[in-house]
């Protein structure tokens, strides 16, 4: 039997970590880490190390930047009363691709999910139901995704937003039930954002 040298245990141990790594990418990983040239594993490590000291959460809409506010809260030609609200940071992206939306956005940082122990405290929704009240939004877009977590959120948000007096959308979908905002096309995300409807 080969005895795997403890320090490679260790890499793929902790790239077993990232999210959508298995086993199986950790090894494929570790192994490229270690085969690579030494200049390239270097600047890996700065861009780690470079992300993690300049990236910050915007205190407007918690997307990922290194402006405060970011670049889309402080344009001022884009309409601050119409929120596109979504699960994560590269969500925001998504959206920018399709040059459809106009308006801002609000990042929850995940989705409803008591099973995991995720609540309404543990996302941005105290600070989302503060901006709608005190920037008059007129309409709330939820994008959180097509998953049971997602529509959960939608509900509950939708809950919370209709006493403020603002419209409350829910995103239409050419996505299917499970599918991932992230990584749907432009075209997908434009009809969606332009098929939404009342909730
Ligand atoms: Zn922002």
């Amino acid at each position: 039997m080969i005895t795997m040298a403890s320090s490679l245990e260790q890499l793929r141990q902790r790239l077993a970590l990232f999210p959508g790594v298995g086993p199986k990418m950790a090894e494929r990983l570790a192994l490229y880490i270690l085969r690579a040239p030494d200049h390239e594993v270097h600047q890996l490590l700065l861009a780690i190390e470079e992300a993690r000291r300049q990236v910050i959460h915007c205190p407007v809409c918690f997307t990922l930047t290194e402006e405060t506010p970011c670049r889309i809260c402080a344009d001022e030609s884009r309409d601050p009363r119409v929120l596109c609200v979504v699960e994560q940071a590269a969500e925001v992206d998504a959206f920018e691709k399709t040059k459809a939306f106009r308006g801002r956005y609000h990042v929850l940082h995940g989705a409803l999910s008591p099973l995991d122990g995720i609540g309404p405290q543990e996302l941005k929704i105290a600070e989302l139901l503060r901006r709608v009240h005190a920037d008059q939004v007129k309409e709330v877009i939820i994008c959180t995704n097509p998953t049971l977590a997602g529509e959960t959120t939608a509900t509950y948000l939708a809950e919370k937003l209709h006493p403020l007096g603002a419209r409350v959308t829910r995103i239409g979908y050419g996505l299917p039930m499970g599918g991932d905002i992230e990584y749907a096309d432009e075209l997908t995300l434009t009809r969606a954002l332009e098929g939404r409807r009342e909730i």
